[in-house]
This record gives C-alpha cells, sequence and structure tokens, in this order.
C-alpha cells in the first residue's frame, strides 16, 4: 500500500521461477544440473542466459520451455503454475505460450517455408485461411517474403534459423525461448538473427536467449551467469520497457 492507501499492483512476470532443481540419474552417477535457481522475467525483457558448456543452461531451458521436469521447486508462465498442468494442460501451454528457437533449426526437410512456420499453427488448432495468413505475416517479420515456398535444404544457414524464428513467432507466444541460436551461424548469418531479435524486443516481445558468446549477449536488456546450476551474476544493461542496447546511441535515442 502507498501513503495514499492505493495499491501498487505488480505485474505478473512472464516467467517466476523458485529454488529450482534438476538431478539426474542416482546414487554415485548423481549429477546436480540445477542447484535452486530462483529469478523473475517481466514482459517485454531480453534475458541472456551465459555460462561454460555444462553449467545447466540447456536444462534450464528445457525445464522453462515444458519439455522436462524439475526433480523440485516451482516455476509460473504468465502465472499458470506449470506443476500443477496436467499433460493436456501442459501440451497447450506449450503450443501456445512458449516459442522455441533451437541451434540446429529442427525444421521439417521437403517441408515449405511456409508449411515449417504454419505448423505449430495447425497443432494448435488455427484454420487454414487465418493460418496461411499469420504464417506468411511471420515470414515478413523476418525479412522472408522472398522465401515462402522454398524447402530447407535450399535455404542458408541464417536463413534456415530465420524460418525457426518465423515459426515461434507464429503463436504469438507469450515467451521467446532460444538455445544457442547463433551456434551453427557465420557472423553475416548472426548478425542478421540478432538484428530480429533487437527488433523482435523493441517491439515488446519477451526473448530468453542461451549463449556463450559475450557479442550475443552484448544485444539484450539483462545477462544472468550460470555456473555449476547457480546464478552468480544478474547484471542489467538495459531497462525492460527500454529498446535493447544494440538500438541505442549513448544519449539513450534510438537508432533505427
Ligand atoms: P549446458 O547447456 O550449459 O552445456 P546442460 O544443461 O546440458 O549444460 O548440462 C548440465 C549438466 O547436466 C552437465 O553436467 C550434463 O552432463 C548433465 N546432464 C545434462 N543432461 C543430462 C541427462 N539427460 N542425463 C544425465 N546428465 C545430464
Ligand atoms: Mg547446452
Amino acid at each position: 500500500m502507498t501513503a495514499a492507501g492505493l495499491r501498487v499492483v505488480e505485474p505478473v512476470p512472464v516467467l517466476r521461477v523458485q529454488s529450482l532443481v534438476k538431478e539426474y540419474g542416482e546414487g554415485d552417477a548423481r549429477v546436480r544440473a540445477l542447484r535452486g535457481i530462483s529469478l523473475d522475467v517481466q514482459r517485454g525483457d531480453y534475458v541472456a542466459i551465459m555460462g561454460a558448456s555444462g553449467s545447466g543452461k540447456s536444462t534450464l531451458m528445457n525445464i522453462l520451455g515444458c519439455l522436462d521436469v524439475p526433480t523440485s521447486g516451482s516455476y509460473l508462465i504468465d502465472g499458470a503454475d506449470v506443476g500443477l498442468l496436467n499433460e493436456h494442460q501442459l501440451a497447450i501451454l506449450r503450443n501456445r505460450r512458449v516459442g522455441f528457437v533451437f541451434q540446429s533449426f529442427n525444421l521439417i526437410p521437403r517441408m515449405s517455408a511456409l508449411a515449417n512456420v504454419e505448423l505449430p499453427l495447425v497443432y494448435g488448432g488455427v484454420g487454414q485461411a487465418e493460418r496461411r495468413e499469420r504464417a506468411l505475416a511471420a515470414l515478413e517479420q523476418v525479412g522472408l517474403t522472398d522465401r515462402v515456398h522454398h524447402e530447407p535444404n535450399q535455404l542458408s544457414g541464417g536463413q534456415q534459423q530465420r524460418v525457426a524464428v518465423a515459426r515461434a513467432l507464429a503463436n504469438e507466444p507469450a515467451l521467446l525461448l532460444a538455445d544457442e541460436p547463433t551456434g551453427n551461424l557465420d557472423t553475416a548469418s548472426t548478425n542478421d538473427v540478432l538484428e530480429i531479435m533487437d527488433r523482435l524486443s523493441a517491439s515488446g516481445r519477451t526473448i530468453v536467449i542461451i549463449t556463450h558468446e559475450d557479442d550475443v549477449a552484448a544485444h539484450a536488456k539483462r545477462v544472468i551467469r550460470l555456473v555449476d546450476g547457480q546464478i552468480v551474476e544478474d547484471r542489467r544493461q538495459a531497462p525492460v520497457d527500454g529498446p535493447p542496447p544494440r538500438l541505442r546511441e549513448n544519449d539513450g535515442a534510438v537508432v533505427q
């Protein structure tokens, strides 16, 4: 309550993670991949999760994306406690609330870019005409309007990853999760994909990107560093509701 007696309503974070622990295996073979991770991600934030190989980045991302379950701890997506959902509700959450981008693109071969982007909408039960319209709009957002009928093997790595970003966006997810999305790309394609992420962030998207490259993390508004399954650093580089650092000048003016 404020002095005037008004209640200050905190916005519901897109992600609320509390004391997340993940262990693999048992006995002597037991690996503690996450050792008590807690963090909130507000709508519009752009977070880079960094850490050496084996520090738990992919484990965290798989749990946040509802592809795996934690050993203990809780997490909420858009206010919904994921641990309380049944399989059916989880599938819906995964499809509607989270968009994934993987290092290896994971496009379906011998299907056009357009059909790949439409796929999550097929699973989401969106009708054909609307599906087409939304997929074309998503492909336009990543600058691939002239490649919609190409199949993955007719596209460069950078173009394939842009199709994957369009697919992740097709359902208008609350959260875009990307695990090393530029790990397989050359410098020019890396810059293309990062520029798209910057623009998505500037338009209000919530993004969590996993990377071990400082150059990639420099684009994010906030950098979280993991060591041995624990957060050792949580540093803000730009305000949640401002543009990402690469779209700023020294005086804060936006460079377009
Ligand atoms: P990162 O993505 O940061 O490289 P991971 O999340 O893949 O790290 O792995 C964290 C730790 O958990 C590592 O020690 C890894 O060997 C272990 N690990 C990951 N997945 C499994 C699994 N399915 N079974 C057993 N151990 C695993
Ligand atoms: Mg990994």
